[in-house]
């Protein structure tokens, strides 16, 4: 940004570059435009009624923290009841320090935050987790355990605390990398999940939203700086296990280049959703641990079973395990 650069609203001095706009924009608009556009996603699509209960999925990051920040700040005009649920996989050096900035939001909110740990419902952590992964040379990444557990952890917790809805702080930067590792690995089904709000989902599965889903990664950090939402800059240890990774900076590199390109992927994206045929639906029980599953058992108790020699050989041990491979999680 130039030293020249100027609001193009009222003239001050301008704070941030917004590509949406093609503009610039001072402290005091550049608010108002990111909170419109939050509340207006949030109207536009009904990612809420009046009448949710809306669980936020807070990992204690920026993402999260905005989106329990404003689902928190329009539930009056929203006539929704806000929560937070967080999960903590044990990682050690990272999420206590997350979960402390979490905490420090909440109480400034007064919002209640509700945790649930990995050891608690698959009696391992993610950190001794990753210690198998790598005795067995990382057949699995820890991301996509990790992903998974939470997963399923958030939709647990959300659902026993009588949530209707489950807010993530998924951004644009998030959809466009996701769409982009989707689609390289012909994904397809990923392709058509990933929207700004699940299907109406099945039994037992709490309808998810992304209230953030048209702002960037930068806008959203720049929020969060004007409003004072602090977080610790540390980084999950496993990240550079994660294709995720690389993906970031070449498309942050790319929209440097071209200004608007997470945009035209966006687009390209909900083209494609809307051109490619519904995922087969259908929701079952778990045989194992009766949560929702699209198979007879679910992916957590699969990596479970990879992970935990015990658990595995109270379920049959490898033929399970060989099922795991088969349908190529
Ligand atoms: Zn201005
Ligand atoms: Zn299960």
């Amino acid at each position: 940004m130039g030293r020249t650069a100027r609001c193009f609203v009222c003239g001050s001095k301008a704070v941030a570059y917004v590509p949406y706009l093609g503009d610039y924009l001072c402290r005091e608009h550049f608010v108002e435009y990111f909170e419109r556009r939050v509340l207006e996603t949030l109207k536009t699509f009904r990612l809420v009624e009046p009448g949710d209960r809306v669980a936020v999925a807070v990992s204690g990051g920026k993402d999260s923290l905005t989106t329990l920040y404003l689902l928190k700040r329009f539930s009056g005009e929203l006539g929704i009841e806000v929560i937070g649920v967080a999960v903590d996989e044990g990682i050690a050096g990272y999420r206590e320090y997350k979960l402390k900035a979490l905490a420090d939001l909440a109480e400034r909110l007064g919002v209640r935050i509700f945790i649930g740990r990995f050891e608690d419902y698959f009696g391992i952590t993610l950190d001794e987790a990753v210690g198998v992964l790598k005795e067995k040379g990382f057949e699995y990444k820890p991301c996509s355990v990790c992903g998974v557990f939470r997963r399923y952890v958030m939709n647990k917790l959300a659902r026993e605390l009588g949530a209707t809805k489950l807010a993530t702080g998924h951004n644009l930067d998030d959809e466009v990398q996701v769409f982009i590792m989707n689609a390289l690995k012909a994904h397809i089904e990923g392709v058509v999940r990933e929207g700004i709000a699940s299907a109406t989902g099945g039994e037992g599965l709490v309808p998810r939203i992304k209230p953030l889903y048209f702002v960037t990664e930068k806008e959203v950090l720049t929020y969060t700086l004007l409003k004072g939402i602090q977080t610790p800059f540390v980084e999950c240890p496993y990240i550079v296990y994660a294709l995720r990774h690389p993906v970031r900076h070449w498309v942050n590199e790319v929209e440097d280049e071209a200004p608007g390109f997470k945009y035209r992927v966006l687009a390209v994206k909900e083209l494609a959703r809307k051109a490619l045929p519904e995922p087969p639906g259908g929701v079952q029980k778990c045989v194992v641990c009766g949560e929702p599953s699209s198979k007879p058992v679910c992916k957590a108790c699969l990596f479970r079973a990879y992970l935990d020699p015990e658990f595995a050989a109270k379920l049959g041990g490898l033929k399970l395990i060989s099922r795991l491979r088969d349908e190529g999680v």
